[in-house]
This record gives C-alpha cells, structure tokens and sequence, in this order.
C-alpha cells in the first residue's frame, strides 16, 4: 500500500533527501500515520525514525530548511527536535532496547527499522511510512496495524504481559487510546494489564496525570474509567473514585452507586464542556461522599457536609498527583464544594433572593457551576429529569435578570467601610462590620436594591439601631 497523500507536505521531501544525503534509511512513525489513517487531525507531531544517527538527520534537515530552525538535542535520549511553523519532528535513531525489572527506562542499542517497530507499544502505533526514495510513501506494517484500525482494536506488538511489564505507563496508554479512539482493547492484553497494574507504581505521577487527562478530554471519558477500575488500575490512581462504588442496604434502605453516577456526569458534562478542570470537577464531585456516608434509621442514607469533606480532599488529591496547586485547583474545589447548591433551587420553586445568593457565592464561576449541576441530573425517572432540567433553565434565566438588574456577580457593597466610619465618626470597628453585612444581606435578600441611595438610608437606620449618632 502507498500513503504518498499523507506526505505532501513539502517536509518529508526534504527529510527523505536529508537521509538519502546521508546514507540512512528515514522512516514517518507512530501517531502521524496512524492518525492519518483515521482521519484524525494530527499533523502536527511527526515522528522520525533513522536507521542511524537521528540527531544528525536532524541538522542536515535543519541545514536544508530555508529558515535554518534550531535543534534542539536531547543527549540522554538520542533523539532531536525541530520546529517548522506550527509543527514539531522529532527525530530519533532505530534502536533495540533491553528492559530491566525497576525501572522503565530500557538499555537501548542501535537496531533496525524491524527492531524499532518491536519496541512500539501498540500495533496500531507502530505503523511506519518510508521516506526513501526507491519507495517513498510505502507502508511497513508488520503487526498487521491497519487491521487492527479497521477492527478498532489495541493489540501488542509482542506478548502483551512483557509488554506491559517492561513499561507500565503502556497500561495508560492502552486505556487512553481505547478512550480517544473507541477502541477495544484485546481481551490478553486487558488480562496482561489486570496482572500487571500494579506495577504502575514506578509511573511518575506527572505521566499519569498526562494521561488521565487525554482520558478526560475524550468524548466518552468514562470508557476510560471503567477500563480503569476493571483492570485492577484505579485503585492505585485514583481510590477516591474507587470507594465511590458500591451500594449499600440497610433495612430494605439502598443509596446509589456513587461511581456509576459519576461516570454518568462526567460524560453528560463532556457534551457540554471542553474545559478539562470543569471535566475533572465532575470527576470529583462527589469524592467526599464515602467518608462522610451513614445511615440512620430515621432518615436513611446521608452524606452530610460531602461537599466540604470533598474540596478538602480535592486539595490532597492534586498534591499527591503533583498537580497544579494553583486556580485550577481552587476553582476544582469550590465547584465540589458548591455542587449540591443548584439542585437545592431546582428541587423547589426559584425565588429571585435564592439566585441572588448563589450567583454572589459562585462569581465568575456561576455559569460552570450550573453546567456541573445539569451534567449531574442522572435521574432515571422522566417526570423527574424534565422537572430539574426546566427548573435550571429557570435559574438560568434568572440568573441573567438578577444580574443585570442588581450585578451581584462581583458584589461591590455600594456602601464602603470608610462611608460608615465617616458617617457616624467611628474607627475601625465591629459596628462597621455589623452595618456591612446587614446591607449585604438586604440586598441579597432583596429588601432593597444594590444601591448608594437605598444603602445610605438603611445605613441610617442601622447606626440608629446601634445607637450611633450622625457626625457627618
Ligand atoms: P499522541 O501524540 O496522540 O499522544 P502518539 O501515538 O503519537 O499519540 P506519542 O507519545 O507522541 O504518542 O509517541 C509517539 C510514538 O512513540 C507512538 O505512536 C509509539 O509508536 C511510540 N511510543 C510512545 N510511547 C511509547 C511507550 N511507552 N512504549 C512504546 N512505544 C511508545
Ligand atoms: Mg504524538
């Protein structure tokens, strides 16, 4: 099969007479011609694989670009990498590699086209195309890959159990690619990864979290999660998810599978969202619910507080993942702990002074936290889902009216601090405080409108309260 189509790109003329210069043989490989074959669009990482020193390859092909890019060399790796506009190629020697038990970095040598497509994780993943003038655009496929992209399944290369054993992080890579794709992953090789999962704890946390969020982003994320807690996986990355699962009797009294119904938000919410921490908030938006689950008789199951207990432990999540610990994170945390606030409303008739409090806690973040809530509606009663699906379509209405009518979305009380202390000839003091809330709160409540002069009256009538006297 010939694939010329796919290098038409002015490059890979360059690259192939680069490596005819040289004497080497070049080779496209992995990802591009995979996704090529797809139809994915995914032009823009190359990857180059010589039968000889890849890093020279590299600058000949720099000398040979009219704009002479940069090489950048990384020395460990053997490999180079070299912009051109908006794309990066890398390029790398053909190499054999030898893996030792503690660590996932191979001893590698010098190998053939054949040795280098071994050490491929998947064989969809080691597809190459040659850049070879005698057969330029042909297609290497010896593992039959193109098989396994029209049957949409992820096999080995070799045998799956050493495969994965030799570098776990391919476990990941199998479960992202089974959800980016739609792909099914071979049942030995699904069996090799249940085997061997827990081995992925020589993965460093920052690959796994790469991962992860590729599963995330995909468009069904929770093909991902199930592979990832069917294979034995989740438990290691990820437990907080795993004590989610499970339900519960007592006395006849069942609670809902709080992993199944997560798996069902974060692909309702994936619908809705490209926004991959919003995506990781309906992740984890109800972690809290295991330590904080009891039952009592009168009451049945409760999950007090779950929503507190949960951004606590979405801070202790990012941390032992080596996440940013930064506005992604407080924004993650503040969706958990506002998560339940909505359906609050929803449940019941929306008042104007409810939509008000909430859009005054949420902020800036009102409209994600309403995204969240719709995503989290799993109910499998119809009367039920179209009731709350209206009733948010109200409270976002609303939300739009309260906001242009009182703009409590960055509250600015309309009466400062220095107003009352000029008012009443105070210093700093806990009548200040007193005066602020209590105006505060008549707006939110909507006693009066958000602002100066209504607030000045109240203000008044305040300070005449506290026994205040007017001095300006
Ligand atoms: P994407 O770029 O979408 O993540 P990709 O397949 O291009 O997918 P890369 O991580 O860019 O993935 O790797 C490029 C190629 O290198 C892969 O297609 C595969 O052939 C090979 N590869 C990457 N990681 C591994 C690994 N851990 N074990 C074996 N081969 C790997
Ligand atoms: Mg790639």
């Amino acid at each position: 099969m010939n694939h010329k189509q796919a290098l038409e790109h002015p490059i890979f003329k360059i690259i192939s007479q680069s490596a005819n210069a040289l004497n080497v043989e070049a080779y496209v490989i992995g990802g591009f011609v995979r996704d090529f074959i797809l139809n994915r669009d995914n032009a823009k990482d190359i990857d180059v694989v010589a039968v000889g020193d890849g890093i020279q390859l590299a600058k000949q092909v720099a000398k040979n670009l009219p704009n002479k890019p940069k090489v950048q060399i990384f020395k460990t790796y053997g490999t180079a990498m070299l912009r051109l506009n908006d794309m990066e190629i890398e390029f790398v020697g053909a190499r054999k590699e030898s893996y030792t038990e503690d660590s996932r970095n191979p001893a590698v040598e010098n190998g053939t086209l054949e040795d280098d497509q071994n050490r491929r994780d998947f064989t969809i993943n080691a597809l190459a195309l040659s850049l070879n003038p005698s057969n330029f655009g042909d297609l290497l496929d010896p593992f039959n890959g193109i098989q396994d992209l029209e049957s949409k399944i992820i096999k080995t290369p070799l045998d799956p159990d050493i495969t994965y054993s030799d570098d776990p992080l391919r476990m990941l890579r199998a479960i992202r690619f089974a959800t980016q794709l739609g792909f099914k992953i071979e049942d030995k090789s699904l069996k090799a990864i249940t085997k061997n999962s827990h081995r992925i704890k020589i993965i460093t946390n920052e690959r796994i979290v790469t991962e992860l969020n590729k599963i995330l982003e995909s468009p069904k994320p929770s093909i991902g999660f199930l592979l990832l807690e069917k294979t034995g996986l989740l438990q290691y990355i990820l437990p907080e998810l795993t004590a989610l699962k499970g339900i519960d009797e007592v006395e006849g009294q069942r609670h809902k599978d709080n992993f199944y119904h997560t798996l069902e938000v974060v692909d309702n919410i994936a619908k809705h969202t490209d926004n991959l921490w919003l995506r990781w908030a309906a992740l984890l938006h109800d972690i809290g619910k295991a330590p904080t689950k009891k039952f009592s008789k009168k009451v049945g199951w409760t999950f007090h507080g779950h929503e507190f207990e949960g951004s606590k432990m979405v801070y202790r999540l990012f941390k032992r993942l080596k996440m940013p610990l930064n506005d992604k994170m407080k924004f993650v945390q503040k969706m958990v702990l506002m998560s339940s606030r909505p359906i609050i409303l929803a449940q019941d008739i929306v008042t104007d002074s409810a939509v008000r409090r909430l859009v005054f806690d949420a902020g800036d973040y009102v409209d994600d936290l309403m995204t969240l809530c719709e995503a989290d509606i799993t109910t499998k009663n119809p009367r039920k889902f179209k009731k709350y699906h209206n009733n948010f379509k109200i409270v976002r209405e609303k939300i739009i009216e309260v906001e242009e009518r009182d703009h409590v979305r960055n509250f600015q009380p309309p009466i400062s601090g220095e107003d009352i202390m000029k008012t009443f000839g105070l210093k700093p003091s806990r009548e200040i405080g007193i005066i602020k809330e209590s105006i505060k709160e008549a707006i939110l409540e909507g006693d009066i409108p958000n602002e100066y002069d209504a607030a000045y009256q109240l203000m008044l009538k305040e300070g005449k309260r506290l026994g205040l006297k007017v001095t300006n």
